[in-house]
């Protein structure tokens, strides 16, 4: 059975960009006769707040869209990233990295991605072992990655050109993203993943990371991103695209949804609608792959 999920980080208000992702994946899972589920990503320290996560919640509710399983938040989660790292180290595949912020800023010859990564040069990657309390990074293998995207198609990624070999332990004592994600996409049984075109490249390193600890790989799909009405990204004026200032303009959380689902191919027109009305409507063919914009009376 399908089981999707929508991941948010709980650093701020859900714009519109992440309103359809969310909005996307469940109508995926569902048009699946599937199950869907909200995951909480605040291992990124003091920029996620408990409070910013229950609001998105909230607006989440708001659109009918509710997890069909208790909200895992990340943060109660640190034994089980332990020992996933503990599981690497006995493969052999984690090394401790004593870059500075300042040293990889040096070192970085590759020019900046798509996605303005740069990948590690691999500076440290001949170091012992020195124990758990050093930031440690996976030893990638060389080699293309290729996945098929539900929206895209064939993808084919080198993950050393991307992120190089990607931290998964800081020196302060968290995680990072690409093991929680890959680590709780498998306990949790995720089928799909369905998420922004931002995210599209580093899906090369996350598959590695799931070959490392003998996990499935679940379906991607990548969708085009939300743009504001001039073409610039949505990122500084989330707030000003979430549903509290959308409804302040008279944008009602119906109307919200009927733009979203014609954006993403299951209305002729956005007209006001619940998220169940879209579900019979929805079909991976019709999503358009490229960029939307908001509105340009909505902002
Ligand atoms: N938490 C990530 C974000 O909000 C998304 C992760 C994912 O969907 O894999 O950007």
């Amino acid at each position: 059975m399908t089981l999707g999920r929508f991941a948010p980080s709980p650093t701020g208000v859900l714009h519109l960009g992440n309103l359809r992702t969310a909005l996307a994946s469940w109508l995926s899972a569902r048009s699946a006769g599937g199950r869907w589920l909200v995951r909480m990503e605040d291992v990124d320290g003091p920029r996620c707040r408990r409070d910013l996560g229950e609001a998105q919640l909230r607006d989440l509710a708001a659109l009918g869209l509710e997890s069909d399983a208790p909200v895992l938040w990340q943060s109660d989660r640190s034994a089980t990233y332990r020992e996933a790292l503990a599981d690497l180290h006995r493969g052999n595949r984690l090394y401790p990295c004593l870059c500075t912020r300042r040293d990889l800023q040096l070192l970085a010859s590759a020019p900046h991605t798509e996605d303005g990564l740069r990948p590690y040069p691999g500076r440290c990657r001949e170091r012992g072992w020195e124990g758990f309390d050093r930031a440690l990074r996976l030893r990638l293998p060389d080699g293309l990655v290729a996945w098929e995207d539900r929206l895209l198609g064939v993808q084919e990624e080198d993950p050393a050109t991307l992120t190089g070999d990607p931290l998964l332990f800081r020196r302060d004592g968290c995680f990072a993203y690409h093991l929680a994600v890959v680590v709780d996409d498998a306990a949790q049984g995720v089928t799909e993943v369905v998420r922004g075109a931002d995210l599209r490249s580093i899906t090369a390193t996350q598959i590695r990371l799931q070959e490392a600890l003998g996990l499935a790989r679940p379906a991607y799909a990548h969708l085009g991103m939300v743009a504001a009405p001039d073409g610039s990204r949505l990122g500084k004026r989330a707030g000003a695209l979430g549903l509290e200032a959308l409804a302040a303009r008279g944008v009602s959380p119906a109307e919200a949804l009927g733009w979203l689902g014609w954006s993403l191919g299951c209305l002729d027109r956005p007209e006001p609608c619940t998220a169940s009305d879209l579900i019979g409507a929805f079909a991976w063919a019709q999503v358009p792959k490229d960029e939307v914009r908001v509105p340009a009376a909505w902002t």
